[in-house]
């Protein structure tokens, strides 16, 4: 139980000051704690199909047979009208198409998901009435602009796949520009 009344200001790590008086003028300590935190977490039977499909070299999406979209990666309910695609039509897409938006990262920092650099875009493959998260690759990305003037001539890109596949996401190894 705290009986004294505090007297100085606290100053938290954003830099917000909640007192006019000031601390005397020193460098102050800041703490360091790596927090480890593992756990599992259920796919459910539409991301494992669509995964067992990636194993095989696949792409799946599913069509909501009320709007008429195919989403790609498959969803187990459409996101544009909310219905639950519980008789969806499962369809093998493209693995080819287009670049929406792209994001070169050249910097690394905790827990990152690929080393740096690499390139993480919105893929929309031909036919599908969205986009699709991955990596762009196959060509150098050491400088920036380089790689700036190489994303303005990407008109097309297709799908790599990964040599050994787990039924994950990375089956996919990364999309490359289509010469
Ligand atoms: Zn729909």
């Amino acid at each position: 139980m705290i009986t004294e009344e505090v007297k100085f200001p606290r100053v938290f790590d954003c830099g917000i000051q909640f007192s006019e008086h000031k601390f005397p003028p020193k460098e102050y300590k800041t703490g360091k704690q790596d927090i480890i935190l593992p756990f599992n977490w259920a796919l459910g039977q539409t991301w494992t199909r669509f995964f067992d499909g990636l194993k095989e070299e696949k792409i799946f999406g599913t069509r909501c047979n009320k709007c008429n979209k195919l989403l790609v990666p498959a969803r187990s309910f459409c996101p544009a009208c909310y219905k639950d695609m519980e008789e969806e039509e499962w369809v093998e897409v493209a693995q080819v198409g287009t670049v929406d938006t792209w994001c070169l990262v050249n910097y690394s920092y905790y827990n990152q998901v690929k080393e740096s650099p690499y390139i993480i875009a919105q893929i929309q493959l031909d036919n599908t009435d969205c986009s699709i998260t991955h990596f762009i690759g196959g060509f150098d990305l050491s400088d920036p602009d380089t790689v700036s003037k190489k994303m303005e001539a990407v008109a097309r890109v297709k799908a790599v796949w990964s040599k050994k596949k787990n039924a994950d996401i990375y089956d996919i190894a990364c999309f490359e520009p289509v010469e």
